[in-house]
């Protein structure tokens, strides 16, 4: 079987998503199982597996997700009070899809530690 990545789908449009924001190197959409009322997925459109595999040249994607989740947030989101931004790395992360993302959560309180 041919072992295909479901972000990877949905970022060449092969699987439908809700789109909120698409650029050059990145590409958000609403998550399908919300666990806020925002929950936004935000991939890099280069595929790599987790966070434990990035190298130096990847640096340039991964601070620009962090710039487009804090403009998507407040510019298009309106989250005022603030928002969280997490990405889950390998098994003991709790990382069910392996194409990297990160989660943008917002509307509602959340508490720390996460469990
Ligand atoms: P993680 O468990 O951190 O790897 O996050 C993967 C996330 O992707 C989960 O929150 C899933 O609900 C979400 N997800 C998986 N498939 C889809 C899909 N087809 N469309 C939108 N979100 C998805």
């Amino acid at each position: 079987m041919l072992n295909t990545c479901i972000f990877c789908e949905i970022i060449s449009g092969r699987v439908s998503s809700d789109k909120v924001f698409d650029d050059d190197m990145l590409y958000a959409f609403r998550d399908v199982n919300p666990q806020s009322p925002v929950h936004i997925v935000i991939v890099p459109k280069k595929h790599i597996s987790t966070l434990g595999e990035v190298c130096e040249s990847d640096e340039v994607v991964l601070g620009h997700i962090q710039v487009i989740a804090s403009k998507i947030a407040k510019e298009f989101l309106s989250l005022k009070n603030g928002f969280r931004v997490v990405s889950n790395c390998g098994y003991d992360g709790g990382q069910t899809v392996y194409h990297v993302h990160y989660h943008l959560l917002g509307g509602r309180v959340f508490k720390w530690p996460p469990g």
